[in-house]
């Protein structure tokens, strides 16, 4: 047993915690849950025609597991997921391509204390580019940008914090239902001059299985 696994077992036993995925006593992922979180990764679309790609099916394990990161913030839950948004974008290349996080909302980052995307794009190894997506709320801050911004900010709720003339980058979160709001972000950076290599998620919301999607082929 490597001395990592020892040592989580030694922790369980000193803080008993349920197992995220199937609610047994065990450490924060049970092997049997683990084994579901194996990337299968899919290619899909943004409603904007954005590539994008996601290394689990967001369903059962998958979601109990998404969820428990959401609530408990625990680095172990986010080491779990994590291969599967690093399968994900392995997908679009490696080299000189920065990951961009959707912003959080100030009230879920308020409420939670700790950012589970943030948690899992560092887990994965993405070079994270911060802070280049902020939303745009605040009458204030309307007030300060040109007509020209101010027009093109209604199209959405997101603005780049930063010009991005030229760089490549990787729209990443947790998961993707519609994708809408992965197709917004893409939008402001785009509208900042970045290069949007794609989207890469842990998990999507599978619509009907087509035999085009690769988690639905044999192995
Ligand atoms: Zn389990």
């Amino acid at each position: 047993m490597p001395l990592a696994d020892a040592l989580l077992d030694a922790l369980a036993v000193l803080f008993p915690v349920d197992c995220a995925g199937c609610g047994e006593p065990d450490r924060s992922v049970c092997d049997g849950c683990r084994a579901q979180l194996v990337p299968h990764v899919a290619r899909f679309a943004l409603p904007d025609g954005t590539p994008a790609a996601a290394g689990l099916a967001y369903e059962g394990t998958v979601r109990a597991v998404v969820a428990g990161l959401k609530e408990r913030g625990s680095g172990a839950l986010a080491g779990a997921l994590a291969p599967a948004l690093a399968a994900a974008s392995a997908e679009f290349g490696g080299g000189r391509t920065w990951a961009v996080r959707v912003p959080p909302s100030r009230a879920g980052l308020r409420r939670r204390g700790f950012d589970p995307v943030a948690m899992l794009a560092s887990r994965a190894g993405l070079p994270v580019l911060p802070r280049a997506l902020k939303p745009v709320r605040a009458a204030g801050e309307q007030k300060r940008l040109g007509l020209e911004e101010r027009r093109t900010n209604r199209q959405g709720s997101l603005v780049a914090a930063r010009p991005l003339s030229g760089i490549r980058v990787l729209v990443v979160d947790d998961v993707a239902t519609t994708g809408s709001t992965l197709a917004e972000a893409a939008r402001a950076l785009r509208a900042a001059g970045a290069d949007v290599v794609g989207a890469a998620v842990v998990a999507h919301t599978p619509r009907r299985r087509r035999s085009t999607d690769t988690q639905g082929t044999p192995q």
